[in-house]
């Protein structure tokens, strides 16, 4: 896709610091859009879900929406942000068919949070990612090219348009350049929209699930020399949907813009998509020319102004928050502050606890998510919560191998059946004959076959080499296809060859 010649990553920072910086968009999670009634359920026929506000229809008027105006607010809150007594909407002006209204009702000069900041931890070292705004505005509807391979305009035989997105609440938060993060850049963007996520969740404003769109982020990357006093002039990667590749976006812009640069190249302000399948970014509109919106204050709705009271019940009201929250668990899971650093790298706090609180044990929830669940998540290229297993199907996995029903090898056998979707693990482990045996007669045939069949080592077992009988336990094991617990098999094989 791509014919951009990269620089390895590590020489990238021999010669080059990069500045990063994020915009990223969260669709409310509010029962009706931002200046009307109309529902926001997601997935519903196109083009059911609009009126003549959300259409732009003459002599229409809106009216803000108040839970998604204390759902901002209490981002900003949760943000270290200041919250303005008053501000304004303001209209964006521009032409696109997905804004039916002809202009974008956002916030221009007067967002409603500023000036805050967000804590990150990558590899033990803490990054302050300095968030600039906060600020209030609608959705776009949504432009459907059908006809084309791509799915782009370019290729399309014609467009649809479904306007049910437009409308819906949105807030930006956009983070002031992050410069000093050298090497870990890529790590930062990533650990930072996790972090935000996670805060999202928690306040309980938005369902942030990135596939769906109601997380969106656009990342901004530029690099200068080592010691230059300029920073470098950054592209803008739009839309990037996992947090994976919110990574993989910084690195490849990185790689990409070093090339430019070392040859004399000049990088050019411009927006850039990202390709999933590659891990690649390609051209999308130059913004060589600043686009004139013709910003001026929206006349249809009266200024926002929240009182002070207001404010203060809103933050006193918060939840607790990820950060607190995660030295709550680790001082409850009993584990360091490095290892928790390890489950939120992975992404796997959310799904620890939820495991825990399913009945498993932590040490074990941190194994299977860590370990096996985080080898698969990577295999496949997804994120681990994307994985088609429940943390409830996890703590019944872990149930079945503390209650002795299975071991841990027929569990991974257990799970290859739960994520292609046969069903639960107990469900799986009875429809595919999973579960370990039990001093059977088959298991005796087993044991006797392989101490016939391996008579040297049996002797050496009986001379009193103990170490040897591993071999014979494997052997048992393999007939068995796994299937025995290896610690019977043991204790069947020392029964028979110990010299009474
Ligand atoms: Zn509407």
């Amino acid at each position: 896709m791509s014919t951009d010649k990269l620089v390895d990553f590590d020489e990238v920072l021999t010669r080059y610091e990069p500045v990063i910086g994020l915009e990223t968009h969260v669709e409310l999670g509010t029962a009706s859009k931002m200046f009307c009634g109309c529902s926001t359920t997601f997935g519903a026929e196109p083009n059911t879900q609009t009126c003549p506000v959300c259409l732009g229809l003459p002599g229409s008027l809106p009216v803000a929406n108040a839970m998604a105006i204390e759902s901002t607010i209490r981002i900003g809150l949760a943000l270290g942000c200041r919250i303005a007594t008053w501000c304004r909407f303001a209209r964006k002006n521009y032409f696109y068919p997905d804004i039916p209204k002809g202009f974008q009702t956002t916030q221009y000069d007067e967002p409603l949070c500023t000036a805050g900041h967000l804590d990150v931890e990558v590899d033990g070292e803490t990054y302050r990612v300095e968030i600039e705004r906060v600020h209030l505005e609608e959705d776009t509807g949504k432009n459907l090219h059908v006809g084309g391979s791509t799915g782009r305009i370019h290729g399309a035989d014609h467009s649809l348009i479904d306007y049910n997105r437009a409308g819906i609440p949105l807030v930006e938060i956009v983070t002031r350049p992050i410069p000093g993060a050298g090497a870990k850049a890529p790590e930062v963007a990533k650990a930072y929209v996790t972090e935000l996520r996670e805060i999202l969740l928690a306040l309980g404003v938005s369902e942030v699930r990135m596939e769906q769109g109601n997380l969106r982020c656009d990342v901004n990357t530029s690099l200068a020399p080592i010691g230059s006093l300029e920073w470098g002039t950054r592209t803008e990667t739009k839309n990037v949907n996992s947090l994976r590749s919110v990574e993989r976006a910084v690195r490849f812009e990185m790689r990409r813009q070093a090339a430019v640069l070392d040859t004399d190249g000049r990088v050019f302000q411009e927006t850039r998509h990202f390709h999933e399948d590659t891990g690649t970014t390609s051209p999308g509109r130059s913004k060589e020319e600043a686009t004139d919106y013709r910003y001026f204050p929206e006349p249809d709705l009266v200024p926002v102004a929240p009182d002070e009271e207001w404010v203060g019940k809103l933050a006193a009201a918060l939840p607790e928050l990820p950060a607190a929250r995660r030295v709550r668990l680790s001082d409850e899971w009993g584990i360091s502050p490095t290892e928790m650093a390890w489950l939120v790298n992975a992404g796997a706090v959310e799904l620890v606890s939820d495991t825990v609180a399913a009945g498993a044990s932590p040490a074990d929830a941190r194994k299977w998510w860590l370990g096996e669940l985080a080898r698969r998540a990577n295999d496949a290229g997804t994120d681990l919560a994307a994985l088609a297993v429940t943390p409830a199907q996890v703590a019944e996995l872990i149930g079945l191998i503390s209650g002795g029903t299975i071991n841990d090898q027929l569990a991974r056998q257990a799970l290859d059946g739960v994520l292609a979707g046969e069903g639960g693990p107990a469900q799986v482990v009875e429809a595919r004959g999973l579960a370990v045996m039990g001093e059977s007669d088959e298991l005796v045939a087993a044991v006797d076959a392989a101490i016939e069949g391996n008579p040297d080592v049996a002797d050496k077992v009986r001379g009193g080499k103990v170490q040897a009988i591993g071999a014979l336990v494997g052997a048992v094991m393999k007939t068995t296809r796994g299937k025995a617990d290896a610690a019977t098999v043991k204790r069947m094989l020392e029964e028979r060859l110990t010299v009474s």
